[in-house]
């Protein structure tokens, strides 16, 4: 074991807790992670990829929340950040994390409803430009819709590779340690700061303790209190050789989306349960995700299925982030729900330079917990 003292331990190897440590290790700062299970095997290989500030916060204009203008600006920030991360780990990993600008395609019903949503975005700083049935389907071949909105600044990857990319980067890093199958049961306050209890016994001392173990964090610390479960289902399909999907934008229909993924493959999603854990997929919710998806893309009904799988995100009140300093020495990334992806590298850099003692992010202030 390289560092029996780690500066800091991460409780979870998740999207949150990886990118994180990932961030930890450009400040030269010894990290151990410790997961319960498999590292990146938790919600963020379950995740469609997408990074996509302007349809997230088109349709959480839908449910408004007093932190709104402040999640569209940490959406934003983080999703500018994305291009040199996806860029630094395959140069540092081999790894390609298949980022692409890929553009979000929001269909509407009509030329109206396109005209109110791009005012509103493009009032919240998204770039977002109407079209007509014609220019859409330029973006689209198929797409069936009166009217829709294009969104240039979204994107998406591959989440399973951002995990394989992260893991091989801690790896190879002499500040990080990863350690999986390793259950952390409680964080209490400790000799050097805090410590970490583990199922078997072991205890690990601490400068400092990040809690970032997804929806499973409410019973380790008060810090994660609220955080519950929304399992989500989603499914991959093939298209033919033939059908152009490589090349399609995000569809983001509000009740269904389309990710396109290479190889002809197109990513259905998502079903939003909550309260709900387990990973158990059914047929009811796949037809119904597929019923709604070839409403707009009727395409999608002669797809083949390739996997049907579920995950689940981790959620707040609000479906808004917790990230930042809960007591001294104590920190969370919590509840990113379904903006883990997304937002990981603006939780993790900010995050880091906190732990680092380098100050606050402007960013992330508004979704500090509170100070105990
Ligand atoms: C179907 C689906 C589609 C999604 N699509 C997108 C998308 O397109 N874009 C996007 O931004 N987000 C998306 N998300 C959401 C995204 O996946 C999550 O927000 C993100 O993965 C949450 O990261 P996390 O690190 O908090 O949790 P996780 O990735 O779940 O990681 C938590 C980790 O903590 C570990 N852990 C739990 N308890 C303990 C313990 N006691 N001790 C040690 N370790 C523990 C777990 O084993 C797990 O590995 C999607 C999610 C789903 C389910």
């Amino acid at each position: 074991m390289r560092n029996d003292t780690p500066r800091v331990c991460i409780v979870g190897a998740g999207a949150a807790g990886l990118s994180l440590a990932y961030a930890l290790s450009s400040h030269r700062i010894n990290t151990r992670i410790c997961d319960a299970g498999k590292a990146g095997q938790g919600a963020l290989a379950a995740s469609a990829g997408m990074i996509a500030p302007g349809a997230e916060i088109h349709e959480a204009g839908a449910r408004p929340h007093p932190l709104a203008v402040a999640f569209a600006r940490l959406a934003l920030h983080s999703a500018s950040l994305w291009p040199a991360w996806a860029q630094r780990l395959r140069y540092e990993t081999g790894i390609d994390p298949e980022y692409r600008a890929s553009g979000s395609l929001i269909p509407l019903p009509g030329d109206a409803e396109g005209a109110n949503a791009a005012a509103s975005l493009q009032a919240l700083g998204v770039k977002a430009h109407r079209l007509t049935k014609a220019e859409a389907v330029r973006h689209l071949p198929g797409l069936d819709s009166e009217g829709s909105l294009f969104l240039p600044g979204d994107a998406q990857l591959s989440a399973p590779r951002l995990g394989e990319a992260l893991i091989t980067a801690l790896q190879a890093s002499a500040h990080a340690e990863l350690h999986e199958q390793v259950r952390v049961t409680g964080i209490e306050p400790g000799a050097q700061g805090w410590r970490v209890r583990l199922a078997d016994g072991e205890m690990i001392e601490t400068d400092c303790v990040v809690l970032a173990a997804g929806w499973a964090a409410e019973t380790l610390h008060p810090a994660a209190a609220g955080v519950f479960p929304v399992k989500g289902q989603a499914l991959m399909l093939q298209a033919g050789a033939d059908a152009g999907t490589d090349s399609w934008p995000l569809v983001r229909a509000g009740d269904v989306y389309l990710a396109s993924k290479p190889g002809g493959r197109v990513l259905v999603g998502a079903s939003a349960e909550p309260g709900r854990s387990d990973t158990v997929t059914d047929t009811v919710t796949a037809d119904t995700l597929l019923e709604r998806a070839a409403r707009h893309v009727p395409a999608i009904a002669s797809m083949q299925r390739l996997s049907h799988w579920a995950g689940v995100r981790p959620a707040l009140p609000g479906m808004m982030p917790r990230a930042g300093e809960a007591a001294p020495g104590l920190f969370v990334a919590l509840g990113a729900y379904r903006h883990g992806v997304m937002l990981a590298p603006a939780l993790a850099e900010g995050l880091a330079r906190a732990i680092a003692g380098e100050g606050e992010s402007e960013h992330l202030v508004p979704f500090a917990p509170p100070h105990g």
